[in-house]
């Protein structure tokens, strides 16, 4: 079965079945009856809005529940600037794009400050009101009773470039626009867009810890989907000239939803399989018209129970996020961690932070400080605070009291990403990594903030985008020469041991190249010979000059690695100094040690709870 899924797959993908896919329905068109090609133009569509609520729902994981909202936006907007405005084919159709994208940014707008269920009751609301307002809104839109007259191939009134085009004509153009905005697409979700879109569905806090901004992306995503949507709708405006409200009503909104997750939420091939079936289907299935919403759910329950990954997870290679093309084009030998410039002595201060939930202090009046080339440990015993000042210093929680300063900048209450894109990056005590990447996907997201080619020239892949890429598949290289994760580097992260996510984790902070580090207990669940290639890892970031915060309960990976040690209990700190003065002091042995040189591991200090 995954040899046919494979070859599927190269089939379905490989660049001469598409050309050659394009040019009989190009050039085979003429020979099938007008009925037929208006089917295929519908398909076309369809594939449109597919691959448009895939790019939102199944890249992103945002949910539109009014796409078909979108979809007539498009269509309205290029049927009323054309027919009452004046306005050409050329104009109307990319503006019916521009009004989706709008749209969509619009609708989207709250996303900083709003948990994704309320996005998904916006586009609801939105599509609801959609269509009440065509409804009402007579002299604009015809109301209940349509749009007609709208400039089209069913008319023969609808020109470009002076010349009149008919049903065939307009098949190719929409199929040409179709393919290219596939290839568009295809370019965007296989670049730091798409792994960035992905990385926000996956763990928006791991995200945003790299650097992601959650709200940009998720609106990116809404003004992308809404705006191809649009297209969509434009397009469709001048297919058969006429508009009615039901055509955008909140079953066609469900209808496109269903063709979605029954593609394979993620999958560009699995959405063009579906809206095949989609496309063709409600022909066969006249006779059931009215019962269209019971269809449509048993699809959709028998989808989720049978075929969670839709029509892709049973046909189909899960889709990747880096182009094949790219992987060639690696140079070999790069350095994994760049030194960092420590030209200056200025370093990350924590000074007097607190931060409370509810009655509980669970960091008491904490000051620290990290130097470049330093390694830090934060020991501890559990629920003594230490990933909860980690926290606090990557922006995840706004401390109670106190201030955190970076390079001489107070960034108390920034943003995380912003944290992060200052250079502070932090690991977590439960890795947090995106399962469905590989191993190499993975790393490369660490890299997102380093990214300097714009998102058209990622788009249309340009060479200067291209080569951007390729210098960072080769960083990631190095690094997974440096982990010893050179053999599962095209694994996908789900399939692996545990070690192997730590040793992901804290490889995909190197790659954004920071100039602080923050390592929440990255040695444990490790092996022997994992732990030894988290210490390289550790030292070599000291040796590149960076300032290094390393949680840890095992002593002897400790004492070899660190410079600096702090204790806390119980939320404060009760020892700065070096180890061996650790290992006498009073308050640390009846803290946390039990007696002087135990290893205490892990094991041997309770529950460990993972918050953030
Ligand atoms: P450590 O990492 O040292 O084991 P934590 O920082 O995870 O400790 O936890 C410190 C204390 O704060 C614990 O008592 C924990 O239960 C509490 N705590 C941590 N995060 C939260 C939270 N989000 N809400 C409430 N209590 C929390
Ligand atoms: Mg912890």
């Amino acid at each position: 079965m995954s040899a046919f899924r494979g070859f599927l797959t190269r089939l379905m993908t490989h660049p001469a079945t598409i050309l050659a896919a394009i040019a009989v329905l190009f050039f085979g068109a003429p020979f099938l009856s007008n009925g037929t090609v208006q089917i295929l133009g519908f398909l076309m569509l369809n594939i449109l809005l597919a691959q448009s609520m895939n790019l939102l729902t199944g890249i992103a994981g945002q949910i539109s529940l009014g796409h078909a909202g979108f979809y007539g936006m498009g269509a309205y907007a290029s049927g009323i600037l054309m027919k009452t405005v004046g306005l050409p084919f050329l104009v109307t159709v990319p503006a019916a794009a521009m009004i989706g994208a709008l749209t969509g940014y619009l609708v989207s707008f709250p996303a900083g400050r709003v948990r994704e269920f309320y996005l998904a009751m916006m586009t609801l609301a939105f599509g609801l009101i959609f269509r009440e307002v065509v409804r009402e809104w007579d002299g604009l839109t015809g109301g209940a009773v349509g749009l007609s007259g709208v400039p089209s191939t069913t008319l023969r009134n609808l020109t470009l470039f002076g010349f009149t085009l008919d049903a065939l004509d307009y098949f190719r153009l929409v199929l040409i626009v179709t393919a290219i905005v596939m290839w568009l697409v295809h370019n965007f979700i296989q670049s730091r867009f798409g792994r960035a879109f992905y990385a926000i569905h996956a763990s928006e806090v791991a995200a945003g810890c790299l650097g992601i901004p959650r709200a940009g992306t998720k609106r990116m995503a809404y003004t992308l989907g809404a705006g191809m949507a649009g297209l969509a709708g434009g397009l469709y405006a001048h297919m058969i000239g006429y508009l009615g409200p039901e055509s955008f009503d909140l079953a066609r909104s469900i209808e496109i939803l269903v063709t979605t997750v029954v593609g394979g939420l993620g999958s560009m091939a699995g959405q063009i399989l579906s809206a095949i079936v989609f496309t063709f289907l409600p022909e066969k299935l006249q006779v059931f018209a009215q019962y269209q919403f019971i269809v449509y759910g048993l699809i959709l329950a028998f989808t989720l129970i049978l075929l969670p990954r839709g029509l892709a997870g049973l046909l189909l290679l899960p889709p990747r996020f880096i182009k094949p093309a790219s992987l060639k084009h690696v140079t070999p030998a790069d350095v994994a961690i760049q030194p960092v410039r420590s030209d200056f002595d200025s370093t990350l201060v924590v000074e007097g932070v607190t931060m409370r939930f509810g009655g509980l202090t669970a960091v008491d009046d904490v000051s620290l400080e990290l130097h470049p080339g330093r390694i830090t440990a934060l020991i501890g015993p559990n629920g003594s605070g230490k990933s909860t000042l980690v926290n606090v210093i990557s922006g995840i929680y706004q401390p109670t009291a106190g201030t955190v300063r970076f390079f001489g900048q107070a960034i108390t209450g920034l943003a995380d990403h912003r944290i992060a894109a200052a250079g502070l990056l932090r690991t977590f005590q439960d890795p947090r990594l995106v399962p469905r990447f590989t191993v190499r996907e993975n790393l490369l997201l660490g890299a997102h903030r380093r990214y300097r080619a714009s998102a058209l020239a990622t788009t249309l892949n340009l060479p200067s985008a291209a080569r951007e890429e390729a210098a960072f598949l080769a960083t990631v290289d190095a690094v997974t020469r440096m982990a010893g994760i050179v053999d599962v580097a095209d694994q996908p992260l789900e399939s692996l041991p545990y070690g192997y996510r730590r040793l992901v984790e804290v490889g995909r902070a190197l790659l954004a190249q920071p100039r602080a580090i923050l390592l929440d207990e990255p040695a444990a669940g490790l092996s022997e010979a994992e732990m030894t290639l988290l210490a390289r890892m550790i030292r070599a970031m000291k040796e590149a000059g960076l300032m290094v915060l390393l949680i840890e309960h095992h002593m002897d990976f400790v004492a070899e690695l660190v410079d600096d040690v702090v204790v806390l209990d119980s939320g404060r700190v009760i020892y700065h100094g070096d180890i061996q003065g650790m290992r006498q002091s009073p308050a640390v042995i009846e803290a946390y040690l039990g007696a002087p040189d135990t290893d205490a591991g892990p094991g041997d200090s309770g529950l460990e709870t993972a918050h953030a």
